[in-house]
C-alpha cells in the first residue's frame, strides 16, 4: 500500500486502481505498465476501451460499496479518469486507502459552480457567472448577465452536454428545460458568453513532495462544444504564457492535488486570460505528449501517483493532435501511410456522432 508519509514511491509490481474504463484510462493504464506497474480498472462493461487491455477488473456500478471494497483490497492506491464518480463511492475508498486526487478536488471539479467559486476566490479571472437553482431564478440572473449567454447544468455535463446558448430573455423557459438542469440535481450555471479569441489550455503535474512541471500552453479548437483539434504551442505572448502558467500552478497548489490538473482558458479579444474550467485528471489537450515529449501526460500522471520523480518533460516537437471522432474512424487507414502522423484508436465497437474513437498527432520541428 501507498505510504501516507511524503516521498514515499510506490513499490514496483504495485496495483493503481483506475476508476473508469475510457481511453484516458486506457491511456493511464499503458503508462503504469510501462514503469513495471499493475493497474486494476474499475468500470461498467468489459468492452469499455481500458477493461479490454485489462487484465483485473471490476465491472460494476460506481454506487455498489461491496464492489467498492473488495477492488480496495486489491489495489495499492486509487485514481479516475473521469469525474462522474459519486463523491460518496469516493470519499469511502479515501478512507480506506490513498486516493489522487483528493475528494476535495472532487468535490469542486464536479461542480460548476463550486469550481468558479473556488477559482475566483483566488482573484484568478473567470466569465462572469451566477448560480441558478430554478426556472424563475433563471430570469433573474439573465436580466443580471444580460444576453447572450450560456446555461450549463452544474453537476455532469461534459462534452457540450447540458449546455444551452441564450440569445433573447424569451428562451429562458426552453433553455431551462434543453439544459436538463433542476434543483435536485444541484441546479445550473449562467455564465456571460465570452466572444473569445482563443482558447488555451495548460496541463501541470504536482509529485507528492510538492514539485509541480507544466506543460507549454496549447491551443484548442472546438466544434459542436466538442474538442477537435490542439495546436502545438499555442501562438501567445510570452506574458500570456508566463500567466496562464502561473495561475494554473496556482490552482494545483491550492487544491493539494497530487496528480494532474488541466486548467482550461479562454483569451479574449483584448487579450485577457478567464478560466474556464478544471479537470483533475488526463485531458484530451495533452495527448499530443504521447508523441511529442520525452515524458507523456500519462506517464507524469503514473510518476506523481507514486511518489516518482516527475523528471523533464522536454517537449521534442511541435505538433497538431485531430480527434477522430464519429464517422471520422472510417478514415484510419489513410492516416497509417502518412508518414508524419502519429495514430491512436481506442478500440470503441460502436461509433457514434460526437464519440471520441481516436486521435492522431503530426509532429513538426521546433523552429
Ligand atoms: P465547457 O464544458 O465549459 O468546457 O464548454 C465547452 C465549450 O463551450 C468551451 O470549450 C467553449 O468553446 C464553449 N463555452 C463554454 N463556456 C463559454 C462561455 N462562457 N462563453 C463562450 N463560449 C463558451
Amino acid at each position: 500500500m501507498l505510504g501516507k508519509t511524503k516521498n514515499t514511491a510506490l513499490p514496483q509490481g504495485a496495483t493503481i486502481g483506475i476508476l473508469g474504463g475510457g481511453q484516458l484510462g486506457r491511456m493511464t493504464a499503458l503508462a503504469a505498465a510501462r514503469l513495471g506497474y499493475k493497474y486494476h480498472i474499475f468500470c461498467q462493461s468489459l468492452d469499455e476501451p481500458a477493461a479490454q487491455i485489462a487484465n483485473n477488473k471490476t465491472i460494476a456500478p460506481f454506487e455498489d460499496t461491496n464492489a467498492l471494497k473488495d477492488f480496495s483490497k486489491k489495489v495499492d492506491m486509487v485514481t479516475l479518469e473521469f469525474e462522474n464518480i459519486p463523491l460518496s463511492s469516493y470519499k469511502y475508498l479515501e478512507s480506506i486507502l490513498e486516493v489522487r486526487p483528493n475528494s476535495h478536488t472532487l468535490s469542486i471539479s464536479q461542480d460548476r459552480v463550486k469550481e468558479k467559486n473556488f477559482i475566483s476566490d483566488l482573484d484568478i479571472p473567470v466569465a462572469p457567472y451566477r448560480s441558478v437553482k430554478t426556472e424563475s431564478d433563471l430570469n433573474s440572473m439573465l436580466a443580471e448577465l444580460g444576453t447572450p449567454s450560456i446555461l450549463k447544468t452544474a453537476r455532469m455535463g461534459y462534452d457540450g452536454k447540458g449546455q444551452v446558448r441564450i440569445e433573447k430573455k424569451s428562451e429562458t423557459k426552453k433553455a431551462w428545460n434543453l439544459s436538463g438542469a433542476c434543483e435536485a440535481t444541484g441546479g445550473a450555471i449562467l455564465e456571460g458568453f465570452i466572444d473569445f479569441e482563443k482558447e488555451i489550455s495548460v496541463i501541470v503535474g504536482r509529485s507528492s513532495n510538492g514539485d509541480i512541471v507544466s506543460y507549454i500552453p496549447v491551443q484548442n479548437i472546438h466544434k459542436n462544444h466538442v474538442l477537435d483539434k490542439t495546436i502545438v504551442p499555442a501562438l501567445i505572448t510570452p506574458e500570456q504564457v508566463n500567466y496562464a502558467t502561473q495561475i494554473s500552478r496556482r490552482l494545483i497548489e491550492s487544491l493539494n492535488l497530487i496528480g494532474l490538473l488541466a486548467v482550461e482558458m479562454f483569451i479574449t479579444k483584448d487579450g485577457r486570460l478567464l478560466v474556464n474550467e478544471i479537470a483533475p485528471r488526463p485531458h484530451n489537450s495533452g495527448h499530443w505528449t504521447l508523441d511529442a515529449c520525452t515524458i507523456s501526460q500519462f506517464d507524469l500522471l503514473i510518476r506523481a501517483l507514486c511518489g516518482l520523480p516527475l523528471g523533464s518533460i522536454k517537449r521534442n516537437a511541435n505538433a497538431t493532435m485531430k480527434n477522430l471522432i464519429g464517422d471520422d474512424i472510417n478514415d484510419w487507414q489513410k492516416y497509417l501511410l502518412d508518414p508524419t502522423a502519429h495514430l491512436h484508436i481506442y478500440g470503441k465497437s460502436d461509433i457514434k456522432a460526437g464519440r471520441k474513437m481516436g486521435h492522431v498527432t503530426w509532429l513538426s520541428s521546433i523552429n
